[in-house]
This record gives C-alpha cells, sequence and structure tokens, in this order.
C-alpha cells in the first residue's frame, strides 16, 4: 500500500495564538506537516521552542521545537502559507508571498472584503474559490491569497448558511460573548475584564457584518454579490478563555416552523463531508436540546472544536426565531478554518 508523502508548509506568524493553534493541529495532519516557521525579528534566528511563549495544553509538537523562527520573507518557504500575521504586518507581508508565488491561507483581516480575493467557509461557499483566477490576473500574481472569516463571524455564517438555503434571510440580529483569547497573547489586561464584560472591540461589529453578507452571497461573473439580508452585530468581550457565544435573532423570507429550522441544521451537509475532508466535522452543526446549552464549558469541542453548536432555539416577539450558537475561536474560527480552507484547495487540485 503506498503511503501519500505529506506536502511542506509554512506558518507566518507561527509564536501567535493563532500560530500555535496551527503547528498543534499540523503535528498529526494527514496530508501537511509542518516545515517552516516565521514570526517577528524579535523572534527570528531562534528555536521555535525558545522563541514561542507556548499557551496550549497539549505539549509543543517535538518536530516543531528545534525548526529556527524565521523572518517574514519569501525564501526558502514552502509553497503553502498559513497566515496568523498581526494585521498591522499581514497586508504587506502576505502580498510579497503571494508575487513570489506562495498560496497564502491567511487569517487575517487584511484581504478579506477585497473584491477578488476568497473569503471561504468550505461547507458555506465553496465556490468563492474560484475568485482566486481573476485575482491572479488583475494583480499579475504567480500565488494567491485565500482567506477565512474572522472569529466571530464564523458560528454566526455557519448556523445562517442552512437558513438561508431552505428559506432565504431577511434580518439578522447577533450580540456576542467573545472570549479572551480572540484578542490575542497576551490579550486583555485582568484588571480590565476581570469581573467585567466590555461593550467594545474594535472594527469587529464592521466586520462580523460585512463578512457575513460576502459569505452568504452568490458568485455571479466572477464577483461575489452580497447577501441581500441585514445584519446588525453587538460585540462584548467576556471572561471566558476559549469560545465564542452568540445570540442571534432571524426573521426569514418564507414560512418555516422550529422543527424545519432544526432540520436544516441537522441535515447540513457540504463539500467538506462529501470528500471527507481531513479537518472537516461529520456533523457542522451540533443541535442541543438541553434548555441551558450550548455552554463553552461543555460543547467547545465538539467535532474537535470544528463544529458550530446551536440550541435554545425559540420564537422571537420582534423577528421570528432566535438561538444561540457557539463555535471555538481559535480553531474554527482561525487555525482549523485556515486548514479546511487549505484541505479545500488541494482537493480542488490548487496544490499540485
Ligand atoms: P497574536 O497572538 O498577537 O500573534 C501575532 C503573531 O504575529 C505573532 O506570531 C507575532 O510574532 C507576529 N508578528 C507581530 N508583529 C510582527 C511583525 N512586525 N513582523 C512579523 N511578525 C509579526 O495574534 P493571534 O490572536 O494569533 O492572531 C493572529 C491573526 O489572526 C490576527 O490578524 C487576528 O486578527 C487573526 N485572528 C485571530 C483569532 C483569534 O481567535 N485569536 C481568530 C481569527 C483571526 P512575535 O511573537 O515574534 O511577536
Amino acid at each position: 500500500m503506498s503511503v501519500m508523502k505529506k506536502l511542506e508548509v509554512g506558518i507566518l506568524g507561527a509564536t501567535g495564538m493563532v500560530g500555535q493553534r496551527l503547528v498543534s493541529l499540523l503535528e498529526s495532519h494527514l496530508w501537511f506537516e509542518v516545515a517552516w516557521l516565521a514570526a517577528s525579528e524579535k523572534s527570528a534566528g531562534k528555536p521555535y521552542a525558545d522563541a514561542c511563549h507556548w499557551r496550549l495544553r497539549e505539549p509543543m509538537p517535538r518536530a516543531a521545537r528545534a525548526l529556527l523562527v524565521e523572518e517574514c520573507r519569501p525564501v526558502g518557504a514552502p509553497q503553502l502559507m498559513f497566515s496568523s500575521l498581526d494585521s498591522k504586518v499581514a497586508g504587506e507581508v502576505e502580498r510579497d508571498f503571494a508575487r513570489a508565488g506562495h498560496v497564502v491561507v491567511s487569517n487575517s483581516s487584511n484581504y478579506r472584503m477585497e473584491p477578488d480575493v476568497p473569503l471561504l467557509i468550505p461547507e458555506v461557499n465553496p465556490e468563492h474559490l474560484a475568485l482566486v483566477r481573476g485575482q491572479r490576473q488583475k494583480r499579475g500574481w504567480k500565488g494567491m491569497i485565500v482567506t477565512n472569516p474572522n472569529c466571530t463571524t464564523v458560528g454566526l455564517a455557519m448556523s445562517l448558511a442552512p437558513l438561508e438555503r431552505a428559506f432565504g434571510l431577511e434580518k439578522v440580529l447577533m450580540t456576542s460573548m467573545q472570549a479572551v483569547s480572540g484578542a490575542g497573547y497576551p490579550g486583555v489586561p485582568t484588571l480590565d475584564i476581570f469581573g467585567n464584560v466590555i461593550p467594545y472591540i474594535s472594527n469587529e461589529e464592521e466586520k462580523v457584518e460585512r463578512e457575513t453578507q460576502k459569505l452568504l452571497g452568490r458568485l455571479e461573473d466572477g464577483a461575489v454579490r452580497p447577501g441581500d439580508f441585514a445584519v446588525s452585530a453587538q460585540c462584548n468581550r467576556v471572561l471566558v478563555e476559549d469560545g465564542h457565544t452568540e445570540s442571534i435573532s432571524v426573521a426569514l423570507k418564507t414560512e418555516a416552523s422550529l422543527r424545519d429550522l432544526v432540520e436544516a441544521w441537522r441535515s447540513f451537509r457540504s463539500i467538506p463531508q462529501e470528500r471527507a475532508l481531513p479537518s472537516a466535522p461529520q456533523h457542522p452543526i451540533i443541535v442541543r436540546e438541553e434548555c441551558d446549552r450550548p455552554q463553552p464549558k461543555f460543547d467547545l469541542h465538539a467535532e474537535r472544536g470544528m463544529a458550530t453548536v446551536v440550541g435554545r432555539l425559540r420564537p422571537c416577539p420582534v423577528l421570528q426565531y432566535k438561538y444561540t450558537a457557539l463555535s471555538h475561536n481559535t480553531i474554527r474560527g482561525a487555525a482549523g478554518a485556515a486548514l479546511l480552507n487549505a484541505e479545500l484547495m488541494k482537493s480542488e487540485g490548487y496544490l499540485d
């Protein structure tokens, strides 16, 4: 029996919260293996074990420990690059790598809303990947940039996608309770967040609103026509380590019963499940029926952190229905999302 040789990959921003998740998830990946790591000047030149302040419960993978951290320059790096760079530098660095022929699969927000850059959730809008053809033509890049959404957008867009497909969406209200790990390391100072709720996360609400419309938009004549429903987001930081919880209300375009919504969520499957991509959850949406679920404490790791868990579905006196959604912000909302994007790209022949 032949064993498939794994594809070597690199990580830009490998020392950060999302970079560490990528290193950890890639340790036992079926198709990819980490061969190259990069971060800021302060980390470059050191072994990863010395440069990185490891914050995950799982131990640092042995293979990564001795890798020397490189500067973020496209010299000697593998073709496939994951990026979890601080957005202050991601714009230039990712562009330089794409220009030099690398496939950049990015977590950063810099290119998400560019019309020629796919903003992808493989279960929701895999067809948007085709935007890269126009991107390479227009920008004259040998490589490309593909992005995944903001960690708060993911749970919202995943839970809305089956509803949009089955019933159409008219209005969406979302209030988030977002984990501190969403702010990177060291994140929000203890004195600001302990015993507190912070009702402001810079630019987050705008990102969630625009990204959700792009993700659920239709690809027409080589461009995405954003979804025509209204989205209003209110984002709060709470003292939870991992896992963004969202209270969501929706108005639908057509009649649907509570049972219809549950059925739409439970039967939701897409290309990642059909192709059994390595990071794909078998059940992208899990519906909990208990009156007090989902909760980060119990539901965060459903499907290895790749599922969106929904519950508390009930009528909404203002819109039509309301429910709660939970997703893991550094797995489904970041590192796992990027991995699944790269797996979709490989399965479509973009990495051959
Ligand atoms: P983080 O913990 O602050 O890590 C930032 C990374 O960027 C580190 O590896 C850092 O390297 C590197 N970096 C900073 N300045 C640099 C420079 N001038 N040149 C080169 N590298 C530099 O942030 P994070 O939470 O992992 O987030 C990374 C990206 O993913 C951000 O764009 C964020 O918005 C996005 N994102 C985060 C989440 C989440 O839940 N945390 C979810 C979705 C998307 P050093 O260690 O050497 O400084």
